[in-house]
């Protein structure tokens, strides 16, 4: 099945797919957190004047959630890198160098077919090529 539909949108690399799965665990964690506090007894427990620990709670809860931006972030900046060295011609699954290879073939590194017009409007879609 080709895509005809000029309309539909590039898919998204699964390089940059993999890396968003780092937020999976913290969203996780949060709401298993959030639900932790609508229990009467947790809640009960962590009532208390003291501001450090009503507010430090949270903060400990929601804390994954920001450290996780500095790998996704890392990573994205490394896939920048990789693809604009080679001015869009890596393979969107593991980022190898596809220069020379022509513009369709299968990945020398991971075995995906490619199709570099494809692929470059999938890195134009995520913003790692202008
Ligand atoms: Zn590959």
């Amino acid at each position: 099945m080709t895509n005809t539909n000029k309309s539909k949108r590039a898919p998204i690399p699964q390089a940059v797919r993999r890396l968003w799965w780092w937020f999976a665990g913290p969203a996780v964690a949060t709401v298993f957190g959030a639900i932790a506090y609508q229990i009467p007894t947790v809640r009960n427990a962590t009532a208390t004047p003291d501001p450090w620990i009503t507010l430090g709670i949270p903060a400990i809860i929601l804390a994954p959630n920001f450290l996780v931006i500095l790998p996704v972030w890392w990573g994205m900046r490394r896939i920048k890198r990789a693809v604009a060295g080679t001015s869009g011609r890596a393979c969107t699954n593991c980022v190898h160098d596809l220069s020379g290879l022509g513009d369709t073939g299968m990945c020398p590194e991971c075995g995906r077919a490619f199709d570099i017009a494809a692929d470059q409007r999938s890195w134009v879609r995520v913003k790692v090529l202008k």
